[in-house]
Order: C-alpha cells, then sequence, then structure tokens
C-alpha cells in the first residue's frame, strides 16, 4: 500500500486550521518509513517538510509546494527511571505514561501541545521547565547522508526555543528519544499536570484553533535600557529573566484587534486567534501590526516563535 498523498489539504492537519495544500504528504510509522519516505521525495525531487502536531505552524494559504514527511512513531517503552519514546507520540499521551509508571520530571508540560518531536526540534518550555531538562538521548535521521544519527544532551546544542535540529533547519528528522526521569509519587505527579492544565485553560483561548504564543518573550538584557523602569514588575523567570510579550502588546493597545478572520486575542495578547475562517495572510497582518507597534512603543524588535511554512 503506498504511504504517499498527493494535493492533501494541510488546514486539520494543522492546529490553527489555516493552510493549503501539500503536493505530496507522506506518513511514516517506523523508521523504515521514514529512509523510504525520503528516497522517494528525493526520486521526486521535491523540497522537504517535516510536520509534527502542527500546533506552532503558520502555513501558507497556497500550501506547501513539496514533499511533507510527518514522523508519525508513536511508541514508549520503559527501563527503570528511563523512557523511550516515538517522536510521534504526543506530549499528552507520553504525560500519561509517566503518570502511570510514577515518574517524575515531565509535570511542567501539562497542557503543551503538539509532539515529542516538535517539542525535543523547539526545546519547548513553560512553567520555568524545559524538554531539555531531561533528555538522555536523541535519535534522528539525517535527510542528507540517508543515516541514523545518535546524539547526548549535551550534542543537541539545546537553547531557548532552539536546538541543533532547528539551527540545522530541517536537515534532520527526529524519530525517537530516551529521557531521564525520578521516580515519584503517582498523586503528586498526577495533581501537577492537572495544576498546569488548568492554569493554561484559564489564561489562554483554547475556544479557538491557535497555534500558542506567536513571539517569544523578550530577554531582560536585550531590553532598551532606558524602557526597563517601565516593565520591571512584569519580568518573570522563562527560563531565564524575560518580560512577558503579552504585557507588551497589551499596553500597546492592541488586545482584541481583529484583521479579517484573525484577533489578537484580550485572553492572552501573545495568541493571535483564528476567531473566524481566518487565513494565513491575515495573521500576518496582525504580526506585522504587533511588530511596528510594539517596536514604536517600547524600541524592542519582536521575534516569532511560531514557524513560516511556504
Ligand atoms: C495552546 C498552545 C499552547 C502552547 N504552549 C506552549 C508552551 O507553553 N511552550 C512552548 O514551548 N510551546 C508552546 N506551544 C507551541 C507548540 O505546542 C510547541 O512548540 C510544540 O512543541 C510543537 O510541537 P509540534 O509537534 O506541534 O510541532 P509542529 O508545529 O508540527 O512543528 C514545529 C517545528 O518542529 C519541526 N518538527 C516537528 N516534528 C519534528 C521531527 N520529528 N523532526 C524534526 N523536526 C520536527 C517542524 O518541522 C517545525 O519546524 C503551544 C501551542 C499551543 C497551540
Amino acid at each position: 500500500m503506498t504511504k504517499v498523498k498527493e494535493n492533501i489539504s494541510l488546514l486539520n492537519l494543522s492546529n490553527y486550521k489555516i493552510g493549503g495544500p501539500a503536493r505530496f504528504l507522506f506518513v511514516a510509522k517506523t523508521e523504515q518509513d521514514i529512509s523510504a519516505g525520503i528516497k522517494l521525495a528525493k526520486a521526486k525531487r521535491q523540497k522537504i517538510f517535516i510536520l509534527g502536531g502542527g500546533t506552532n505552524l503558520l502555513i501558507s494559504d497556497k500550501g506547501f509546494p513539496g514533499f511533507v514527511i510527518k514522523p508519525d512513531l508513536d511508541f514508549r517503552s520503559k527501563k527503570g527511571e528511563k523512557i523511550n519514546i516515538g517522536a510521534g507520540t504526543s506530549i499528552s499521551d507520553l504525560l500519561n505514561f509517566t503518570v502511570k509508571n510514577k515518574l517524575s520530571g515531565f509535570e511542567w508540560a501539562g497542557g503543551l501541545p503538539g509532539t515529542v518531536g516538535g517539542a525535543i526540534y523547539g526545546n519547548a518550555g513553560a512553567f520555568a521547565g524545559e524538554i531539555k531538562d531531561s533528555v538522555e538521548l536523541v535519535r534522528s535521521f539525517n535527510i542528507k547522508t540517508e543515516k541514523f544519527v545518535e546524539r547526548d544532551k549535551e550534542e543537541c546544542n539545546f537553547e531557548y526555543r532552539s536546538s541543533i535540529f532547528k539551527k540545522k533547519r530541517g536537515e534532520e528528522i527526529i524519530v525517537s528519544a530516551v529521557f531521564k526521569l525520578a521516580l515519584g509519587s503517582h498523586e503528586k505527579i498526577k495533581t501537577a499536570i492537572l495544576e498546569k492544565i488548568k492554569h493554561r485553560e484559564e489564561r489562554q483561548p483554547l475556544e479557538y484553533p491557535n497555534v500558542g504564543s506567536i513571539f517569544k518573550n523578550v530577554d531582560v538584557r536585550k531590553f532598551p535600557k532606558g524602557k526597563l523602569g517601565e516593565v520591571a514588575h512584569v519580568v518573570k523567570k522563562d527560563p531565564f529573566p524575560v518580560i512577558p510579550t503579552a504585557y507588551l502588546i497589551a499596553e500597546a493597545g492592541l488586545k482584541g484587534i481583529s484583521f479579517g478572520g484573525a484577533m489578537i486575542s484580550p485572553k492572552h495578547p501573545n495568541f493571535i486567534v483564528n476567531a473566524e475562517n481566518a487565513t494565513a495572510n491575515d495573521v500576518l497582518a496582525l504580526i506585522s501590526l504587533v511588530k511596528s507597534e510594539v517596536k514604536r512603543k517600547f524600541g524592542v524588535i519582536l521575534e516569532e516563535e511560531v514557524q513560516m511554512v511556504s
């Protein structure tokens, strides 16, 4: 059975429910599939995009004119306090696995959407935790050499919302990871995860399709010195001192502003939500408005956390 499909809409593979079609879509369930998929993409001379859970992507209205590969390796196993997880596993399945096995270390990720592969790629983090904290080893497939590579945590070059995989810009497909956790109490782990989920439900506009925070928070060290006094009271650790971008957007008077079907969320202004059949261009217009207004008011150039696909 062929696993490649042609001219497939990416709308339902995007948490934003935005985006045109992929020329080709290939869902890989095993390492062998990944290697076969890449051979096929090369034979068809297509550019390649790696799709995880689609929770951090703004896909162009024209779609992706190439080969989208979705590494859907969904397995998990445990050896003592270490777990080996397929990159396509959702973070919520990973958390259920840790609760079931009384393993502590991922509580910060309660309510974090997306897959293990996407979280490693962008070193996802929240509540002062980051995926890198538990990484022991990451296994990936190099698209150029068509070989599997294993890296320890140091070799993954994790930084704030970044990793070697992001720096190499899609040259490698993450296939699985080994995490080192610690034995803990079933109840405590479960309660901590549920607390984070509740916290998100209260503060994030989850009633609309969205991709989380559009912009990175601003490193205090990069904030104009003359303006620091105005924002000192909102500085938080994430995982180093930052000024929440949501605050800057609210102070720039942009809460609730809409363009087409997209809206700057009044509940959490760093979220631009798909309020009603938004297009990628609607979202881009608001991104550009936010950047120019925040620069005008605070002298800061915001950096996108969301990844553009075109
Ligand atoms: C409601 C909401 C809340 C969020 N909160 C947070 C938060 O608190 N902290 C945070 O850091 N993020 C947050 N996000 C953003 C997002 O969930 C994370 O960035 C997530 O880790 C992305 O994973 P994904 O599988 O959806 O990746 P995708 O969005 O599919 O892809 C993101 C990038 O990762 C690459 N990628 C994906 N899988 C692989 C793979 N297997 N191999 C190589 N590259 C790959 C893609 O090519 C793309 O460049 C939030 C999003 C939403 C919708």
